[in-house]
């Protein structure tokens, strides 16, 4: 059977790009036809990225939280883990945010269609799902396909060689679970699984675990990791993966890498590529680069009047607050407003334990680019509430501009660095300087305040350390 709808807004991809699209240009009044292919809208982060893993790092955390707290006199004995309800409760979570969000369609008279959408014209999607073909005739389209995670076609086909979302499924904990890459993704995954029991191995090409973060910053998590999993094993190439019938045996390269080593599950987490072939849209002449990312202006306009493209689909970094941001920004541009993605920074955070958190400029990128500044780093070893925590080996840093002296970038190693960083992104955002932030009056005693301390620092008013300078204020 097939049928035809007429749109303002068809939006392909019901990810954190899309239903964020979908929904603003509803309410500026378009009526919106949303396309997904899966059974539920909330794409990646919701079913199969950000939401199911924090879920299960959080659980990772409760059982850290509870060994360290015997530093305090409380024993705790070793945790009984239930995978099954632990699988519960992140079904549970899914379902009420991916719930919540079809509630929010319907409030909206946002009409879901189910089935894989394709571009047949300039103007026209035709959609396959369950229900038979429904061409969508539309005014404006706004393409928010994501990403898929890359595969290495040479290892063998295995059940116990994983993708990110076989290994948030939780099919089995192994005893030894091998993470090929060190990036946030692998890193988080290793977490979970070092937290319920396995014996991790990090396999990392690059020289540093999480390559994109300044070393200073990832310093104290490598060093926690190594006390605790099998190994990190950085500058190491995996060459190749036997699946023998009781392990898998993992060739290595790498000066410091033993030749193989032997696991009972191995998570490929290297990098994500966007879903944009077989959809029509170099037919329809929607450019993509060489590695298959749609080009678009600030607008989200792509090369094709009327059509848009947001989130991972468009370029890095992969984030889904990047998502969010670029769909509003199509659904507003396709509406008729004057609305630019342009962003000063966008924050990254690694959920691990500790946090990672940075946004704006890394020092190796400033150096790189020859961006003078001046850094005002507090450590966490003279933080009160961090040593009330027990975790006093965090550090903040802030980097100002020389020229304006105002902040151009921050970085933060420690508890809830991620809930942190926001104030340093909304202080870029705002053009404040080393003064404005340590003028603000922080809370005491917070994990935030180490910011205002990192600015001081580099104003050279700070009394809670040594001052680093001279005063700037006299
Ligand atoms: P997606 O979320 O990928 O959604 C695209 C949607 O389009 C999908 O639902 C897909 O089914 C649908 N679709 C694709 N093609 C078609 C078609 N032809 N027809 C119909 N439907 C189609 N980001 C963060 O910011 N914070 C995190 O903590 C975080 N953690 C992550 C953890 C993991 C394990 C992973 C894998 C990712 C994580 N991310 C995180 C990244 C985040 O999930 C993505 O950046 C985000 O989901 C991108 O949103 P999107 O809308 O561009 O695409």
């Amino acid at each position: 059977m097939s049928k035809t709808i007429t749109c303002d807004v068809a939006v392909l991809g019901g990810g954190p790009g899309g239903y964020t699209a979908a929904f603003r240009a509803a309410d500026l009044g378009k009526q919106v036809v949303l396309i997904e292919k899966e059974e539920r809208i909330g794409g990646v982060c919701l079913n199969e990225g950000c939401i199911p893993s924090k879920t299960l790092l959080h659980a990772a955390e409760v059982i850290a939280e509870a060994r360290e707290a015997e530093a305090y006199g409380l024993k705790y004995s070793a945790p009984e883990i239930n995978i099954e309800k632990l699988r519960e409760k992140k079904a549970d979570i899914v379902t009420k945010l991916t719930g919540g969000l079809a509630g929010l369609a319907k409030a909206r008279k946002v009409e879901i269609l189910r089935g894989f959408g394709r571009f047949t014209g300039k103007r026209l999607l035709v959609v396959e799902g369950e229900g038979g073909i429904t061409s969508v005739a539309f005014e404006k389209a706004i393409i928010a396909v994501g990403s898929s995670p890359m595969e290495l076609p040479f290892l063998p086909k295995d059940a116990r060689i994983w993708d990110s979302a076989d290994a948030l499924a939780l099919p089995f904990i192994p005893a030894r679970l091998a993470v090929l890459g060190g990036g946030i993704i692998g890193l988080e995954m290793a977490q979970v699984y070092a937290s319920l029991g396995s014996k991790v191995t990090i396999i990392e090409m690059l020289g540093q675990i999480i390559p994109a973060a300044d070393a200073d910053l990832v310093r104290p998590l490598a060093a926690k990791l190594k006390k605790t999993y099998e190994a990190v094993l950085t500058s190491t190439k995996l060459t190749g993966v036997e699946a023998g019938k009781h392990s898998l045996k993992i060739s290595l390269e790498g000066e410091k890498a033993p030749a193989s080593i032997e696991a009972d599950a191995l998570l490929v987490a290297v990098g994500r590529r966007p879903n944009t072939a077989d959809m029509g849209f170099e037919d329809i002449g929607v450019k993509t680069d060489g590695k298959g990312f749609i080009q678009v202006n600030e607008r989200m306009e792509t090369d094709v009047p009327g059509i848009h493209a947001v989130g991972d689909a468009v370029g890095n970094p992969m984030l889904a607050h990047k998502a969010v941001h670029e769909g509003k920004t199509a659904a507003e541009s396709a509406s008729g407003l004057k609305s630019a993605f342009t962003p000063m920074s966008i924050p990254s955070v690694a959920y691990t334990d500790p946090e990672i958190a940075w946004v704006g400029y890394t020092e190796k990128q400033a150096k790189s680019e020859g961006v003078s500044y001046e850094k005002g780093s507090f450590p966490w070893g003279a933080s009160g509430r961090a040593l009330s925590a027990d975790k006093d080996y965090g550090t903040t840093k802030a980097l100002f501009d020389t020229g304006s002296g105002r902040i151009i970038g921050a970085g933060i190693v420690g508890a809830r660095a991620g809930d942190l960083i926001a104030e340093a992104a909304l202080a870029i955002e705002m053009g404040a300087d080393a003064e404005d932030i340590g003028g603000t009056v922080h809370a005491h005693p917070t994990f935030a305040e180490t910011l205002a301390f990192a600015a001081e620092s580099a104003a050279g008013t700070i009394t809670d350390a040594l001052p680093s300078r001279k005063s700037k204020i006299s």
